[in-house]
């Protein structure tokens, strides 16, 4: 479908297994919204990690959208063909001194933080001025003091001080693998990418991506974080946890059932373009002055 307009949305899942119910959820409020705003909708199959990617959950991942008819309006993009540019990115904010090599490992950063009084994990800054002769192992930005505010669509106001609740963040790995933040800033900048809808558990993520994009001179998406769906227990889906994979089965059944947890009431469509067509009439109606 040409688009009308100059919104740019995606759905970029990690091939660490199969779709379940939560990352389709996430998929459908993406597809739906840039439909409703008449736009263009892409996939990206974020394939940054080899260790953890599942080979050949990439084809079923996009086997499965295409059963419940959401496809790319464009070529999809694997993250495995954009080394060079990461390579290009991460190059320049070395050299503009924007990142920087940290030779810590997590047992000394944890050390460091008990001793210090702060969270578990926070980066305490302790190679920022060198590495006092230790080769690096990972690299990270430098994180600025002021906080970071975004209006979340669905989420409202949300306000991070990155350096005092991350720290400097990890843009390229120990094990030299790209780190998720940078990959998904130079991605969504270079794709023209308007609108990120995904699940809430990447909220507290925005703020360190808006100061990559920052870095690197590219405008903020704006954000929607939906809400993610939970098992029995309470416990997020999770792939690691082995969320059950969703099927194409009774894909009616599944489209109301993700759209009754996006905040809807079951729309009983006859077949899933009928279902489609009053879900983006619903989303506009609710959505799209938003
Ligand atoms: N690849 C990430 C995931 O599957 C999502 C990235 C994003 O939407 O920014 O959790």
């Amino acid at each position: 479908m040409p688009s009308r307009t100059s919104y740019v949305g995606r759905f970029a899942p990690s091939p660490t297994g199969p779709l379940h119910l939560g990352s389709l959820a996430c998929a459908m409020a993406s597809w739906v919204d840039a439909r409703a705003h008449e736009g263009t909708w892409l996939v990206r199959i974020e394939d940054i990690d080899p260790p953890r990617d599942i080979p050949g959950a990439d084809r079923l991942i996009l086997e499965l959208l295409a059963a419940y008819g959401m496809t790319s309006d464009r070529a999809v993009v694997w993250q495995h063909d954009r080394n060079e540019r990461y390579e290009e990115i991460f190059n320049d904010l070395k050299d503009r001194h924007l990142v920087y090599g940290c030779a810590c490992t997590r047992g000394e950063i944890f050390a460091a933080d008990a001793q210090l009084g702060l969270a578990r994990g926070v980066y305490p800054g302790t190679c920022r001025n060198g590495t006092q002769g230790r080769p690096p192992r990972a690299w990270r930005f430098a994180a600025t003091s002021d906080p970071v505010s975004f209006v979340d669509r669905w989420c409202g106001l949300q306000t991070q001080n990155v350096e005092k609740e991350t720290g400097d963040f990890v843009v390229r790995r120990a094990d030299g693998l790209w780190a998720y933040q940078l990959a998904v800033v130079i991605d969504d900048a270079d794709a023209g990418i308007t609108d990120v809808v995904r699940g809430q558990d990447l909220l507290d993520n925005t703020p360190r991506q808006m100061l990559l994009q920052r870095a690197i001179g590219a405008a903020s998406p704006r954000y929607m974080h939906i809400p993610l769906v939970t098992d029995a227990h309470g416990d997020k889906l999770s792939k690691q946890r082995k969320a059950a994979a969703a099927t194409s089965e009774d894909r009616l059944g599944t489209l109301d059932a993700l759209w009754v947890h996006l905040g809807f009431e079951r729309i009983g469509a006859d077949n899933v373009n009928a279902f489609w067509q009053e879900a983006i009439n619903q989303w506009k109606e609710r959505w799209c002055s938003i």
